[in-house]
């Protein structure tokens, strides 16, 4: 991974370019902001930097022994940390090593829910357990193979345990002098406050609408209508723009399922309404929160469509009739009460509610909303 390879965050680039210029690396950099913006990309693409051999305009040269064994993440002085699941005596990062290159090399914009995925594991929640800190220790007491850094890449620092926090504290507080921690976190909030103080801190904010279509386009190849879209759900998520706009259907499944909930809603067709719930339901948690996500959206920029603001051109031709027709029924009298209750019905489902009545309930309170009438304005005095 290299700099150019890098969407957007071009001041945190020139910050950590220059402190690699600089022959002073603190000790601990912590990397932060939402999922899906590519911190780890500029993890990767800093530590190629740090041990390339022949960078140059600004840049790792790629072609290296060092810089290909970065790429092929095999380098010696090149550590992985991120949580695992402890089973059938795998307990440390290393055990899963396959999966994490999969990983790297088909989501290295890191969506939680794919590593969980690729590690199978079903309802428990992976973590860094105490004995990876004791493999880290082992590790930086040996000196650097081959580089001037050992470099120790930690994903999810947040999914430490505390006992593994604090073993790992002793050692960034006093490391050796030619280890550097990285620590890319989705949740600097559940840091260890010993840890946190003693790194240097980038806040990385989320990408823009038009960082993650060019992306899109340039790389994945996806229509511009397609990569709008996506970027329009993604809020600011790399990693979530190339899941939708990889698998397409989803969009459309969730654009045709929100159309329908909406015109029964309105209709008020309970029998209707129950078959949607039931459906929505059979879609499983995470993906359930995702249409709740859309729909919301969907709500705020059917709202915007009525103002006439810029509004960015929706999938097809059919949502944009659909929003002519609909749009209407969105005002300032009912916008922030659907999508209050909408958010609150994700809430419901984040906590394991019967997703069926969640659903039910929601859509007789849609219901009941979407039909009150637009407020008349009051004449001026
Ligand atoms: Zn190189």
């Amino acid at each position: 991974m290299k700099f150019a390879d890098i969407a957007g965050h071009q001041a945190t680039v020139t910050s950590l370019r220059s402190i690699a210029d600089s022959g002073k690396i603190p000790h601990a950099i912590l990397l932060s902001g939402i999922s899906g913006i590519g911190k780890m990309r500029l993890a990767r693409a800093f530590a190629q930097y740090v041990h390339c051999s022949s960078r140059h305009g600004g840049d790792s040269c790629g072609v290296c022994p060092s810089c290909v064994q970065h790429q092929r993440l095999n380098n010696p002085d090149l550590h992985f940390v991120y949580p695992v699941i402890k089973r059938d005596g795998a307990v440390v990062s290393n055990d899963y090593i396959d999966q994490w290159r999969e990983m790297m090399a088909d989501w290295s914009y890191m969506p939680p829910q794919k590593w969980n995925d690729l590690l199978n594991a079903g309802n428990s929640q992976p973590a860094i357990y105490v004995n990876e800190s004791e493999e880290v220790i082992a590790k930086a007491s040996l000196s650097a193979f081959q580089e001037n850094y050992k470099i120790f890449l930690i994903w999810l620092p947040e999914k430490m345990r505390p006992e593994t926090a604090n073993k790992l504290l002793k050692i960034i507080e006093e490391p050796f002098d030619d280890t550097v921690f990285i620590l890319v976190s989705n949740d600097d909030s559940k840091l260890l406050p010993t840890i946190f103080s003693r790194t240097q801190r980038f806040n990385m904010r989320p990408l823009s609408e038009m960082e993650i279509t060019t992306h899109l386009m340039r790389n994945h190849g996806v229509s511009p209508e397609m990569a709008a879209a996506a970027a329009r759900i993604a809020e600011g998520s790399m990693g979530k723009a190339e899941e939708l706009a990889c698998h397409p259907e989803e969009i459309l499944e969730f654009s045709s399922l929100f159309k329908e909930m909406m015109r029964m809603a309105y209709a008020l067709k309970a029998p209707s309404l129950k078959t949607i719930s039931e459906q929505c339901a059979a879609m499983g948690r995470e993906k359930l929160l995702r249409f709740l996500n859309y729909s919301s959206r969907m709500v705020r920029e059917n709202f915007i469509y009525n103002l006439r603001m810029p509004f960015i051109s929706l999938l097809t031709p059919e949502e944009e009739e659909f929003s002519r027709r609909f749009a209407p029924f969105i005002h300032e009298g009912n916008v922030e009460a659907l999508s209050d209750e909408i958010s609150r019905a994700a809430t419901d489902v984040e906590r394991n509610g019967n997703a069926k009545i969640v659903m039910f309930d929601l859509m007789l309170l849609l219901s009941q909303w979407v039909r009150s009438p637009k407020p008349v304005p009051l004449p001026l005095q």
